[in-house]
């Protein structure tokens, strides 16, 4: 298998993991979404949990009828028969920024089980349309929660589109804080995507340029954002493409594969170095 990992699709089903490694190898991380959203509840588990190159990321909904706790039990339950590795939770999809203190809760947990803090930031979705809402999405709260859960890793995730500045600051100042490159290509009206690739690179490579590369090439990752031929959101190739016209081929094994061992330290219990899950 290649060393590779989409560090962050939505895989919820049999049917799109079979559509997604038609053309390709290598594992993925599959987040779990919000019921408001595009969720299917712990069906998901149903679905992919068992299949050997995906893991999960769970999700919060911080404005459920069920508490945060009661929410977190069930994760619990989980954990030790399903591969999840993190949880997401949907800054701006719901109004709470990163350093809320409802979500203390989720990083002690975090911090208790192993796993990753994922956010999604930026406007990177159709749904965000509100300056109120894309406030509410942004990463630099994550720099406050990231020094006070210093044991535990935090994802930017879609670069925290289009404030990359603010991404880069953030991942720069906080050796525990990591970002990907997903979903910037929300492809509703079939641009071609050397034009879509052409207008990304050249709107975050000043914001890059302003470090050294040694400096951030650890923690950016590829991620798609992937959720189906025909959904908008259905670029892999192109996601390793922007990767490899903004960084040199000698990084790739970084961004492809090696950053997101990191960033997720529970991978490791299933993605050993040489490769064999
Ligand atoms: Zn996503």
């Amino acid at each position: 298998m290649k060393k590779i990992i989409d560090c962050h699709t939505h895989l919820q089903s049999k049917k799109l993991v079979n559509e997604y490694f038609k053309h390709r190898t290598g594992y993925a991380i599959t987040m779990k979404a919000l019921d408001s959203l595009i969720g299917n509840g712990d069906k998901i588990y149903e679905e992919i949990g068992e299949i050997d190159n995906i893991f999960l990321c769970e999700c919060i909904d911080a404005f459920s009828k069920t508490s945060i706790e009661d929410q977190l039990k069930n994760i619990k339950k989980n954990l030790c028969k399903y591969k999840i590795i993190g949880i997401k939770i949907y800054l701006g999809y719901q109004p709470i920024f990163a350093d809320d203190e409802k979500l203390l809760p989720v990083y002690k947990f975090c911090e208790q089980n192993n796993l990753t803090a994922v956010f999604h930031c930026g406007v990177g979705a159709e749904n965000l349309h509100s300056e109120k809402q894309i406030n509410y999405s942004s990463c630099l709260p994550i720099a406050k929660i990231a020094k006070k859960f210093d044991k535990i890793n935090f994802i930017i995730s879609h670069f925290d589109y289009p404030n990359f500045n603010d991404c880069l600051k953030v991942i720069t100042e906080n050796k525990n804080v990591f970002t990907d490159i997903s979903g910037e290509y929300e492809n509703f009206n079939n641009i071609p995507y050397e034009n879509l690739i052409n207008d990304f690179v050249s709107k975050i490579k000043p914001a890059l340029n302003k470090y050294n590369i040694k400096d951030i090439i650890n923690k950016i990752m590829f991620g798609t954002d992937y959720f189906g031929i025909g959904s908008g959101f259905d670029a892999v190739e192109e996601y390793i493409t922007t990767l490899n016209v903004l960084f040199s081929k000698e990084y790739e094994d970084l961004f492809l594969f090696e950053n997101c061992l990191k960033a997720y330290p529970k991978l490791s219990n299933y993605i050993k170095i040489d490769n064999k899950i």
